[in-house]
Formats: structure tokens, sequence, C-alpha cells
């Protein structure tokens, strides 16, 4: 019997450029790859679902065996949601609200050149919090990110929330130009593996896989191969070595 293998893949810069939309030549090779060597896709990406589909089509839970939104918090298999855990039910009610208002009077002291709205966004297993607003333009978000580099905002913002909740289980990850994510430890990327369980081999491809970048847990970890992409291209590239390689030991089994 052939082995089951599911081919996970990260979304921004392994299927699509970032923030971008997915190419025909991608869709097509995915399509032609699943009805020839019987392998299942999954995507996990770490941004909520409206931006996957954004990305990946509406229809996206319908394509793909898996979808991971939100590193896997939010789960589809076979087009229906699995139910899963929230960053309220594990930290609980009264001590996310003190992390909340501190966050709140933090950013109320601290002078930025500007400010704009929704500096807290809350999603399924992470808190997003941005000291400038999520609500800038693109341009101020680069001016921004520009200040931050000099002036360490976000840094010192994470060295001051882990004194002040120094037992908390929480880990915080410095991502993109404005913000920073808080979530329970263990939260990344291998959070989604906790829904698949009837493969023989999970064969993980991200463009983020070093230390420190979002893709590293799960590149690294034991239930997967990792596979690191440099972009879109290579991953086309890679998926074609696997199927290669896979076929290979087929016919010197047989
Ligand atoms: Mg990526």
């Amino acid at each position: 019997m052939s082995k089951r293998i599911m081919c996970l893949f990260d979304v921004d810069g392994t299927l699509t450029k970032p923030r971008q939309k997915i190419e025909l030549k991608m869709e097509k090779l995915l399509l032609e790859t699943a009805m020839k060597e019987n392998f299942d896709f999954g995507v996990v990406g770490g941004s909520d679902l409206n931006k996957i589909m954004e990305q990946l089509g509406e229809d996206v839970c319908m394509k793909y065996k898996y979808v991971f939104a939100e590193n896997g918090l939010i789960a589809y298999k076979d087009g229906k949601q699995l139910s899963t855990e929230t960053i309220q039910s594990f930290i609980g009610e009264d001590v996310l609200q003190d992390f909340i208002d501190y966050c709140l009077r933090y950013i109320s002291e601290i002078k930025l050149p500007f400010k704009r709205g929704t500096f807290i966004e809350f999603r399924s297993g992470m808190i997003n919090v941005s000291p400038v607003g999520r609500n800038c333009s693109q341009k101020e978000r680069l001016e921004f990110y520009e200040y931050d580099k000099e002036h360490q905002i976000r840094k010192k913002f994470i060295m001051a929330l882990k004194k002040e909740f120094p037992d908390l289980p929480l880990t915080y990850s410095i991502g993109g130009q404005i913000s920073f994510d808080v979530f329970p430890n263990g939260w990344d990327k291998t959070y989604c593996l906790k829904h698949i369980d009837e493969y023989d081999e999970i064969h993980f491809f991200g463009d983020k896989t070093r230390e420190g970048e979002n893709d590293y847990e799960i590149y690294e970890s034991d239930l997967t191969v990792g596979h690191r992409v440099s972009g879109p291209d290579d991953t086309i590239n890679q998926v074609n070595i696997l199927c290669e390689l896979v076929n290979e030991k087929k016919s010197k089994r047989t």
C-alpha cells in the first residue's frame, strides 16, 4: 500500500507572493498533483480566514482537505469547521482583562509621532497589539516602521509586558510593521498539527523557517518533513521534486 501523504503549505510567500492572490499556475499544479499522486493538501496561515479567502479564493475550504487560519485556531476539514480553543478559555477572562488594560494604559503613556485607531485586535487564538493603531494608512505604516526601528517601541513594550506578567505562559512575536502578536506558548503553526493524524508523512512548505520566524516551529517539528522555499516558484519546484522522489520509491518497491 502506498503512503498517505499530506502537503501542508504556508500562504504568504509560499503559495502566493506576500498579500497577493494565488496565481493560476500554482492552482493548476496543486490540482494536477492531487489527482496524479493522490496527495492531500492543506494550508496554514497566521492571518484570519477572510484574508486567506481573499488570497486563495472564497471556496478555499472546499478546495483543500484542511484549511487552518490563525495557525489552526480556526480549522476546517473537508469544508467543515472543527472545534478548537480560544485565548480567553486558555488564560481566563480576569487575567485577560488585566492584560488588555495594561496594554491600553501603556499605549496611553507613550508619545509617538502619531496615533490612529484599533490598538488591540482580538482574534481566536491571539491578541494583536499595535502601539500606532491598525487603522493607520499605508504611508503611516511605513513611517511607524522606520520610527520603531530607531526607537524600539515594540521591543520595549514587550519587555514591559514580560516584567508585568512574568508567570503568564505567553509568547510574544514581532511580525509585520506596526504590531506584535501575543499567544499562549505552543500556539504557533504547530498548533494545527493537533487536527491532523491520518497520514504517514506530513510535508510542510514554508518561506519563514529560520529561528524567530513564523514557520520555524512547524518546519523543525518532528511531526513534519520541512521544506524551505524562497517563494511560490520554488514551491512549485519542490512539489515536483517530492513527486519524483515518491514515484521513485514506489517503482523500487514494485
Ligand atoms: Mg510565509
